[in-house]
């Protein structure tokens, strides 16, 4: 699954001084990473460097992620660019899917998280003093008040929910046109991921559900999003949509299906696949 770990990816924050490799850099300006292109292909890649300044870039503090293979590899800020090396290229992450390689786009997402985490709590939510980053664990700490920053993660359902062969989907005015997807949405503080469902639901297309079953995760880093799939069975009710979230909902079927499905990117397309996968086999 994409954004998923690497196999040869092991997280640390630590240095362990055991690797002389030379450390991948996932240099953040804003949301865009900085990539290099390389010859006379349409591959990019993630530099590779002893020190980013070698490519005209200055960063703020670095932090480790973890080791991809032997090399280690940071996450960093761009803080000021002097003369910017010719096949360096600015890029939202979205727009790397397929050009670099796998692992390696699924680590700035990862890299994207933390470094965007460091950027947002430089200080106390509490005191407002200078936050500084803590030696044992990832995480902020306030040197005057204690108060401890972890970095966010909002986890958010996704479901699919089945009526015999068929199945619902939405879309959202965002979206482009002809495109839907299964229904999503955040989950609030104290509500079990069981209970985000059932609210969702009845919320945006006024249907109820049961049979809940786990699909599958996704970490989306856009900006700190943990999304979670799930199969659910109709219940009851008819689709009522709610206007301020949905533009439309109806029952697909493999042999009505919209125009357009979600990128391969997202979840949401695994789970549509895996849905008519499912319907074809039964
Ligand atoms: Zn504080």
């Amino acid at each position: 699954m994409i954004f998923s770990t690497p196999r040869e990816f092991t997280p640390a924050t630590k240095e362990t001084g055991l690797s002389d490799a030379s450390p991948l850099w996932f240099i953040f300006k804003k949301n865009e990473l900085l990539v290099l292109q390389k010859d006379a292909s349409d591959g990019l890649e993630i530099p590779n460097l002893k020190d980013p300044s070698e490519l005209g870039i200055n960063i703020g503090s670095q932090q480790l992620i973890g080791h991809y293979g032997d090399q280690p590899c940071y996450t960093a800020l761009a803080s000021d660019i002097s003369e910017e090396h010719d096949s360096v290229i600015w890029s939202g992450l979205r727009a790397l899917f397929g050009r670099l390689d796998d692992g390696l786009f699924s680590i700035s997402g990862r890299a994207y998280q933390i470094a965007d985490w460091y950027r947002t709590h430089r200080y106390c939510g509490h005191c407002g003093t200078k936050n500084t980053l803590q030696d044992s664990d990832r995480c902020l700490i306030c040197p005057s008040c204690g108060q401890l920053h972890y970095p966010r993660v909002s986890p958010a359902v996704m479901v699919m929910i089945q009526k015999g062969d068929q199945f619902l989907l939405a879309r959202s005015p965002h979206f482009i046109p002809g495109m839907y997807s299964a229904l999503a949405g955040f989950a609030e503080p104290g509500e079990t991921l069981e209970e985000t469902v059932h609210r969702e639901v009845y919320e945006e297309v006024g249907i109820r559900v049961k049979n809940i079953r786990y699909f599958a995760s996704q970490p989306w880093p856009f900006p700190h999003s943990l999304m979670i799939a799930f199969h659910a069975d109709y219940e009851s009710g008819d689709i009522n949509i709610d206007p301020t979230e949905i533009e439309d909902a109806d029952w697909f079927s493999a042999d009505k299906l919209p125009d357009r499905l979600p990128g391969q990117i997202s979840i949401s397309r695994k789970l549509i696949e895996a849905t008519l996968h499912e319907l074809k086999h039964h």
